[in-house]
């Protein structure tokens, strides 16, 4: 296993008529021997194009990339002994799941054999490397539970079947570094929680260094020792996943991690108060007086009885009830608020109510103006 170094490191692609798209921008990221690192953020915030610069398919504009402290920009893929898993599985329809996970051990004997051959007429030592491979599809499928599925093709089995054939395609070969790009998008919801779950296990047990590349938060948060947050291609937050929950580095990143999103409002700081369109509610803060936006996750507020003291006036919009919690859409002069709450607490909300709600402002979040302005310690 190795640790993986990216310094400065940025992509621009030539468009047409000598156009340039700049993709990737000044990426640092150091991920340690083991670490299952995931890069989130929405679709086109540069992430695949990360990855595939690490794996050496996307040449790299600016920077240095280092695996295990040597440099490796200009090291074709097939030597920086990297595995990579992609969203469509891509296994070869006319080989079994034996010959699947086979394959990368294959087609280095094949590489190794040449030479060998060449060098003497070595049968003994071919039948002892098919042995080896034997031995590892047997120890790979082990671990992966595919034992009963070794002699079947890939149109007889499931997506979750074959993702973990492609997972176990990548393990067979011991790789420095494991590469994700969305490997569970083509999986329906319930297969896709139960993957996650298995590959956070296999992590655990290989202790395998990992990049792994999803737009879905909550997968992320899941899987991620490490959880580096991109927009626009640039990194906006590179921590443990519960710091970038509790204590979003800016804007942009508290409103992408949490489900529901977290309520962020434009407004003003003004005397130990957060006024916004003329309504004001408390928020004691050492910070000084200035326009910022103020952030509550859904779960953080309360409904009021309507004109409470200290409460924001709303009306009900909608109403999502989930069993133990319902989600409230609250339209208020701060613009629509949820409020996430006990189910027992929402037997009475109806659409169209009119009601008060407040936040607790012991965890409310402060960031400076602007889609990623920075969080101001409160
Ligand atoms: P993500 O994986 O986060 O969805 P990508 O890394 O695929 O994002 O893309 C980042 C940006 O680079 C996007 O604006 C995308 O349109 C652009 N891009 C990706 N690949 C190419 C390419 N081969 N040529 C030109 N632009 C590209």
């Amino acid at each position: 296993m190795a640790n993986v170094k990216l310094h400065k490191v940025g992509k621009v692609y030539e468009g047409p008529g000598g156009s340039q798209v700049r993709a990737v921008e000044a990426v640092d990221l150091a991920i340690a021997d083991g670490e299952f690192c995931v890069l989130v953020g929405p679709s086109g915030c540069g992430k695949s194009t990360t990855l595939r610069m690490i794996a050496g398919l996307e040449e790299i504009s600016e920077g240095t990339l280092e695996i295990d402290g040597a440099r490796v920009n200009d090291l074709p893929a097939k030597d920086r002994d990297i595995a990579f898993v992609f969203q469509n599985y891509a296994l070869y329809p006319h080989l079994t799941v034996a010959q699947n996970i086979a394959f990368g051990l294959e087609t280095r004997r094949a590489h190794r054999s040449a030479l060998v051959a060449a060098l003497s007429g070595a049968g003994a030592a071919r039948a002892e490397e098919s042995a080896k491979i034997d031995a590892r599809v047997a120890e790979v499928s082990r671990t992966l539970g595919l034992d009963a599925l070794l002699a079947r093709f890939p149109r007889e089995l499931s997506g979750g079947q074959r993702q973990r054939v492609a997972v176990g395609r990548a393990i067979a070969r011991d790789p420095k570094v494991f590469l994700f790009d969305e490997p569970l998008s083509n999986l329906d919801a319930r297969l896709r929680i139960e993957t996650r779950t298995e590959l956070r296990m296999l992590h655990r047990r290989l202790r395998a260094t990992i990049v792994y590349v999803t737009h879905d938060q909550e997968e992320a948060m899941t899987l991620a020792d490490r959880l580096v947050v991109m927009h626009k291609g640039k990194v906006q937050q590179n921590a443990g996943p519960q710091e970038c929950y509790e204590r979003p580095a800016n804007r942009f990143v508290a409103g992408f991690i949490g489900t529901p999103p977290m309520n962020i409002v434009d407004g003003r700081l003004a005397n130990g108060a957060f006024g916004a369109n003329g309504v004001h509610a408390p928020m004691p803060t050492r910070v000084s007086d200035r326009a910022c936006a103020l952030g509550f996750r859904p779960d953080r507020v309360r409904l009021a009885a309507p004109n409470s003291a200290g409460s924001v006036a709303a009306t009900i919009a909608a109403v999502e009830r989930l069993g133990d919690r319902t989600d409230i859409a609250l339209d208020s002069a701060w613009g629509r608020i949820v409020a996430r709450i006990d189910a027992d607490l929402a037997t009475g909300a109806r659409e169209g109510d009119a009601v008060g709600f407040t936040f607790d402002a012991a965890h409310a979040h402060l960031f400076e103006a602007g889609e990623c302005g920075a969080r101001i310690s409160v």
